[in-house]
């Protein structure tokens, strides 16, 4: 179900749980700013999730409130799996999802990103 991502930050939703250490993840890479981890219902042969460490519900919080050093921190957090995972001669896609019409489904800003294979062109049904 889509989340009402113009609600206060719930610290009960799964990727802050994931955050906490309360609920298993596979991490493929940790610093200050990030954690990233593979999706539990994968979309293409690569699909990680990259999320900031505070408590951001969507892409509108974390651009309008987030410090310099934590939106460069997790912005090249992503680029820095992106180029771990050798997906930068191949090309990826990334994703976030934000709000209701786009099914945001947890209110924890995350950065999808997607590889491993041709992707084809972007559709939106
Ligand atoms: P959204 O629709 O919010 O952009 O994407 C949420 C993503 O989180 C989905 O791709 C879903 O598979 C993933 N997800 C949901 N719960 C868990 C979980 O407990 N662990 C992991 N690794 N991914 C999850």
């Amino acid at each position: 179900m889509p989340v009402d991502t113009t609600l206060p930050y719930d610290d009960q939703n799964i990727f802050a749980k994931i955050l906490r250490g309360e609920i298993p993840n596979r991490t493929v890479y940790e610093d200050e700013w990030a954690l990233a981890f593979h999706d539990i219902n994968p979309q293409a042969p690569i699909h990680i999730l990259v999320i900031p460490k505070g408590a951001y519900v969507s892409w509108d919080d974390f651009s309008a409130k987030a410090s310099e050093a934590e939106i460069a921190g997790f912005i090249r957090a992503v680029g820095h799996v992106a180029r771990e995972q050798g997906l930068v001669a191949p090309g990826y896609r990334l994703l976030a999802n934000a709000g209701i019409n786009s099914h945001q489904e947890v209110p924890h800003l995350h950065v999808h990103l997607f590889g491993g294979k041709a992707l084809g062109p972007m559709l939106l049904r």
